[in-house]
This record gives C-alpha cells, structure tokens and sequence, in this order.
C-alpha cells in the first residue's frame, strides 16, 4: 500500500487529500498540521469583524473528522519539525512535546505562507495584530468589543488591509490605513481602478495616509500600543494590524529543495520539487503564470485548492499537469467590486511586454432599462507585438465577475485583442447592450 504524507492541511493539504481520499483506493494518507483547526477562510477575517456575516461557523469547510471518516490519519496541533528526504521520514513534535515518525513514500508539502513581520520597535506590543489564522480574526473581534479601542493603523493597502480596514470601520471605530505607495492595491490594477477604490475607501470613511511608511509602534505603558509613528507623523491608536504581505514557509525544506519565485518551493506543472518524490502545493510553491509565461508566486486559496487537487492525482501515478493560472482575483468594498487577471498595464510594462490598453467604460444594459443597472469600468491589457490579451480589470457596483472569468480563459489560451471585436457575445437587455463594453473594447483596441 503506497503512503502518503502530507504537510500542512489547510486549502492546499485538506484539496490534496481529499483528491487521494475522493478517487484512489487503497493509498494510506497521513496529514500532519500545526494549528488545531484546517480550511479556514481567511476572507471571513473581514466579513465577520465588520459584522457583514452573523458567525464564524460557515467559515470551514473540512475537519479531522471528516478526514479522519474517509480514511486519514490526522495530527493536529502537531509541527513538521524534520524530513529525512534520503530515508524518507517525516518527523514531527504535538502539543504535549510527543516526537512522531512517520515513513513516506511520496510527501506533499503544503506548509503555506507567514505574514511578514516588519523588523521596527514595538512589533510584539498588545494589541498589534497579523491578519492570517482563524485565531487572529478571533482576537481582533474580542478587543475591538472593548470601547477603550477606538482608533485602529491598518498597516499595508493590499487586498487583506483594505478589507480588515473597511470592516474596523463598519465596527465603528476610527480606521486609519497606511501604506507606502501612493494608493490601494497597486500590485492588481492600475492607477484609473486604484484611485476609484481610493474613494470608495474615503467616502467610506477610512482614513488614508498613502506614500507613508510605518517607522515604530509605539506604547505609553510598554505593554499595549499607543500610537504609531510614520516618517510623516505620530497618530495614537489603540489597535495596529500589519497586513504587508506574504512569504513561503519552507522550513521543512531545510534548504535541500530548490527555491524559485517569490522564494517558494520550485515545482514543475506535475507539482514535483527538485526532489524525488516531494510535492509543494498552494502558497508555499511556485505557480505557472499563463499571462507572463513564467514560473510565479501567486498566493491565492484558489491557486493552493488546484495544485492540491494536480498533486493529488500525480502522487497516486494518474499524470495530471497544471493548467497553469492568470492570477484572477476579485475584491468587494462598500459594495464597490473591482475584479482583475493577468497583468495590469504598470505590470505588463515591468515585464518587459511592448504593451497597451484599451479603456472603455458603459453601462450595463441599456439605460432605458432602469432596474439593476450601472456603469462597468473595463481595462484590457494586451501585447503590441503578438496582440495576445495579457490581462483584464473591470470595476462596477454590479456583479460582472464572470465577464472577468471570460478574460482569465482567454489569457489562458492565448487570445488575442485582435479576434475581440467578432467574438459571439449575446444581447438581451435584462442583461448587457448590443454593442456592449467588451465588444466595443476590442473595436477600440489600437
Ligand atoms: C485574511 C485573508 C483573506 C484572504 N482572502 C482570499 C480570497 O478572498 N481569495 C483567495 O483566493 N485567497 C485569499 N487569501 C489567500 C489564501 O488564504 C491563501 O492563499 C491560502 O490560505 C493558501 O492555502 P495553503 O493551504 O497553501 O496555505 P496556508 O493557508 O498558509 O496553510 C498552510 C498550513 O500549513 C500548516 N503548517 C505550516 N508549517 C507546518 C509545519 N511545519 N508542520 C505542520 N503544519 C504546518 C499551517 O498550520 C497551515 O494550516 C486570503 C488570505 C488571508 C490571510
């Protein structure tokens, strides 16, 4: 009977075993996990702290239990401290100090990433809080019941900060949010789509203090944290939330697997690391970038849930090869949704594409159509040379996510602007116009 360990049971680990669990008989699957609870999602962090859901419960979809039904072996609470990868041992310490062993034939690592810890005074004060682990959402939620925390730093304007700053917000306190570049989310879009987030975020009432960079938490009793100093100014706060960002966790390579992008686990399209036998899945792994047509990191549960499932089927000998991804990504503020794939247009340029960009911007339906309709604001990022559509952004009060979808295909196989404009898009007003924005785009396109 073939044996697989895996590292790691949140969205990567817990799709990789249930691909072996769900489809192959006769595979002893061995799950070991640091934390005590797995498949969380950390996108209720923000929903539940601003009371836009009722609980937390909905928030897990998988247990030890429910993989323990199927057949696994689970260990929670129990950290991957060593792997022998010549004789193939997994070992690892529990709670209580217990070293177990474990044998393998194929291992699979999905240890994720760790929020990154910025090296400035008062870091570990009270009160200063990451934004990853069901835990961290936990406590967040039980201090900012206590009225003595009234105005909260959000640290870094990516996805997870300008969330968490828009639910302290909707809980009624004061919520500043920092950030070193001049606006919101600039790794997914460009500055058109930012700066209309930017206001989205100050009619909401969010403090922004961009081009500003955090120097010192500070505390008044050197326990709990008083205020934070910028290289801009001191602002007293009583709750500082670090959001800056993601690394790999590798540790359990020991420096023997070889690192690519980002610093994560270098895998092949099978999931298969530089050494025999091993796996890396979801955040602690490289990922194929169908837009750049390179090896990238792109931490995202989506990417972690697909390479688990690819991972899955290649340790149990069905060669299956990832799909590779464009990144896709959607984001809803103050009922503002913003949505992207591929590469924006700054990013495009970075990599060197001769690139372009069409804008157009239109209502949904037509506007004799009065019910559920609004203005939808499209950008299509595309390469001068080949013409091969690099990347999408689209924002709007309406749901248009699965127009995004459309884009995320048509990155993947290679389309380009230039067959846009004949594309078979249907018309129906209950739903978009004749000449609708993505049509009208592609007729633009220079
Ligand atoms: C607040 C927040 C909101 C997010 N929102 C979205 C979203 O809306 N959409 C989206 O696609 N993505 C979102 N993400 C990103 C997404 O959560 C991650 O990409 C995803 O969690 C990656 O899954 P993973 O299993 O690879 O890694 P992780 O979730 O990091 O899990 C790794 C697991 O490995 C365990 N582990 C690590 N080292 C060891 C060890 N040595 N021994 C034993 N166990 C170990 C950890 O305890 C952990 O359970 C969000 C993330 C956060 C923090």
């Amino acid at each position: 009977m073939i044996k697989i360990v895996i590292v790691g049971a949140n969205h990567a680990g817990t799709a990789a075993a249930n691909t072996i669990l769900d489809n192959y008989k006769g595979v002893q699957v061995v799950i070991f996990d640091q934390n005590s609870n797995i498949s969380y999602l950390g996108c209720g962090t923000a929903l539940y702290v601003g009371r836009q859901i009722e609980d937390t419960d909905g928030l897990f979809y998988s247990s030890r239990e429910l993989l323990e039904k199927k057949g696994a072996k689970v260990y929670l609470t129990t950290t991957v401290e060593d792997i022998d990868f010549d004789k193939k041992i997994v070992t690892a310490v529990n709670a209580e100090g217990r070293e177990i062993q474990e044998s393998y034939d194929k291992v699979i690592l999905a240890t994720g990433s760790a929020p990154i810890r910025p090296n400035l005074p008062g870091v570990d004060l009270g009160g200063v809080h990451f934004v990853k682990l069901f835990q961290d959402g936990s406590i967040i939620d039980k201090e900012l019941d206590d009225p003595r925390v009234k105005r909260v730093a959000t640290v870094g304007a990516g996805y997870i900060g300008v969330e968490i700053a828009e639910a302290i917000q909707r809980r009624g306190k004061e919520s500043m949010l920092f950030e070193l570049a001049p606006h919101c989310l600039g790794g997914y879009y460009d500055e058109p789509f930012t700066l209309e987030m930017d206001k989205v975020l100050k009619k909401g009432g969010i403090d922004l203090h961009y081009s500003e960079g955090l120097k010192a938490i500070k505390s008044e009793d050197g326990k709990k944290v008083s205020a934070v100093l910028t290289d801009k100014g001191e602002y007293p706060a009583e709750m500082v939330l670090l959001a800056i960002g993601f690394v790999p966790r590798t540790e359990v390579g020991n420096g023997k697997i070889e690192l690519g992008a980002g610093n994560a686990f270098k895998v092949d399209l099978h999931q298969q690391t530089s050494i025999p036998d091993v796996y890396a899945v979801g955040d602690c792994a490289t990922i194929f970038n169908n837009a750049t047509k390179e090896s990238d990191y792109i931490a995202l549960a989506t990417n972690a849930v697909r390479s688990g499932i690819v991972a899955g089927h290649n340790v149990c000998g069905t060669a299956l090869k990832s799909a590779g991804v464009q990144g896709s990504n959607g984001i809803c503020i103050y009922d503002y949704k913003m949505f992207s794939t591929g590469l924006s247009y700054d990013k495009a340029k970075a990599h060197g594409f001769k690139a372009n960009f069409v804008d157009f911007e239109d209502y949904q339906k037509p506007e004799f159509v009065k019910a559920d309709n609004g203005k939808v604001k499209l950008r299509i990022v595309y390469c001068n040379e080949t013409r091969r559509i690099l990347g999408a952004q689209m924002a709007s009060y309406m749901d248009v996510s699965m127009g995004l979808h459309m884009f995320s295909l048509a990155i993947a196989k290679e389309f380009t602007i230039n067959e846009l404009p004949l594309l078979d898009i249907f018309f129906m007003p209950h739903f978009n116009k004749p000449f609708n924005y993505i049509t009208m785009a592609g007729l633009l396109a220079k």
